[in-house]
């Protein structure tokens, strides 16, 4: 079965085409891009499995527009790798936000679309773009079956007592303010991979999944389920970030407000735009570079040190809150990559049977384990691969509809 997977977002469709079947042997026939939607200079890249690589500029005003040359590439009689559209036997969709209805990736048809426009209000810049893919796609390939894969979905399972803010509960029952969570995908993805690399049955295992690239959160995973995320009602809380500040003193904002006479978006733009490891650093959003600067500057250095400290705190009450703990994933831009972050959020924690290998820790890109050999606690880097959980889901959901 041919499945085109679409990741939509305001200015980008980001695509993947695979062929899965019932055995392991699932493969990316095509993969690429198209970029500055709707700005001077869109462009498309796309790759193939056959070492075809294809790059080119033409204007893009929307993401129906760009889903149309993404087809004509990939059917293009020189360079494509399927001859019709009708070849495309199901889309799987990207969509960010879910709300509290939707706990599982689910077939689209008009009633579910609703929904997921009425969950725009919850994300205001990713749902919509979401939402024009869908009908893109719905539009181009009328006979093949659309599945939406929402990034909440997993947290699904999260407890009330874990996902309530401590506000008035009014503002849960008016405007929905409660924790949902992101990067699910991923999070399930990972916590997937770490049981069949411990050889564990994944409903019998306690994780913690550390997904650190630009955005970063951590989940707390016990017996398959997530039971608590770092991020909440919206992206921003948590953990470090590449511009997002993560937790603070919510009085922070009125203060700033009041000191700044800064208007809602201005504060906007700071949270998600100014802080994380740029605000802190002023150097870069880029841990790369701050990594390059620490030791010559201090503020890099410090830099590093909070993204340590910090995810460590959630470590501790991670663990605290799962009773045990089996496995710590790394995973995306940094968690895969950094030995120098992965290192320094262990050290200290041996106390709690968390021991990382110095030499193990150098891995990159690959599952790995990275963890000592009298480690309790098995520490995993695992590239994460949003793309064929997608995948994965429409293949399932459109074989279950044709049972
Ligand atoms: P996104 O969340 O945008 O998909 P990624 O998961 O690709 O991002 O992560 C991007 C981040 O990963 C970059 O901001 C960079 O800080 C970090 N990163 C990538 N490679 C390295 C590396 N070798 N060392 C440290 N950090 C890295």
């Amino acid at each position: 079965m041919n499945i085109l997977v679409v990741n939509c977002g305001s200015s980008t469709v980001k695509y993947e085409l695979l062929s899965m079947n019932d055995n392991t042997d699932n493969q990316v026939i095509a993969k690429g891009l198209v970029e500055r939607i709707g700005i001077p200079g869109s462009r498309l890249e796309y790759k193939t499995n056959h070492q075809v690589s294809y790059s080119k500029e033409r204007e893009v005003p929307n993401h129906r527009i760009a889903l149309e040359w993404i087809i004509e590439v990939m059917t293009d009689p020189e360079i494509g790798v399927i001859k019709d559209p009708s070849e495309i036997d199901a889309v799987g969709h990207r969509v960010v936000h879910g709300g509290e209805k939707f706990t599982a990736s689910i077939l689209i048809d008009d009633e579910v679309l609703k929904t997921i426009r009425a969950c725009s209000e919850l994300a205001p810049l990713h749902n919509p773009p979401n939402i024009s893919g869908i009908e893109a796609c719905q539009a181009l390939m009328p006979k093949a079956p659309q599945i939406a894969v929402f990034d909440t979905a997993f947290h699904g399972t999260i407890p009330e007592y874990a996902y309530i803010y401590a506000i008035p509960y009014e503002y849960y029952e008016k405007f929905g303010i409660r924790r949902y969570g992101f990067h699910g995908t991923s999070h399930r993805y990972v916590a997937g991979r770490a049981a069949k690399m411990m050889d564990k049955d994944p409903s019998k295992l306690r994780l913690i999944t550390c997904h650190m690239g630009s955005g970063v959160s951590f989940t707390a995973i016990k017996n398959g389920k997530s039971i608590d995320t770092s991020m909440g009602f919206t992206p921003l809380e948590g953990l470090v970030m590449g511009t997002r500040s993560g937790d603070l003193d919510p009085y922070i904002l009125l203060y700033l407000m009041e000191k700044e006479n800064l208007s809602t978006k201005e504060m906007d733009q700071i949270l998600n735009k100014k802080s994380g490891v740029v605000g802190i650093s002023g150097i870069s959003s880029d841990t790369r570079d701050i990594e390059a600067a620490a030791p010559t500057n201090h503020r890099a250095q410090l830099t590093l040190d909070i993204i340590a400290y910090r995810a460590k705190k959630y470590i501790g009450a991670y663990y605290a809150i799962l009773g045990d703990l089996d496995g710590i994933v790394f995973t995306a831009g940094i968690g895969e990559n950094s030995s120098y972050i992965r290192k320094t959020i262990c050290e200290g924690l041996e106390p709690l049977g968390i021991s990382i290998d110095k030499d193990k820790n150098t891995v990159r890109r690959r599952e790995a384990f990275i963890n000592s050999e009298q480690s309790k606690v098995k520490l995993m880097v695992i590239p994460t691969n949003e793309e064929f959980m997608i995948a994965l889901d429409t293949y399932q959901l459109v074989h279950d509809l044709e049972r």
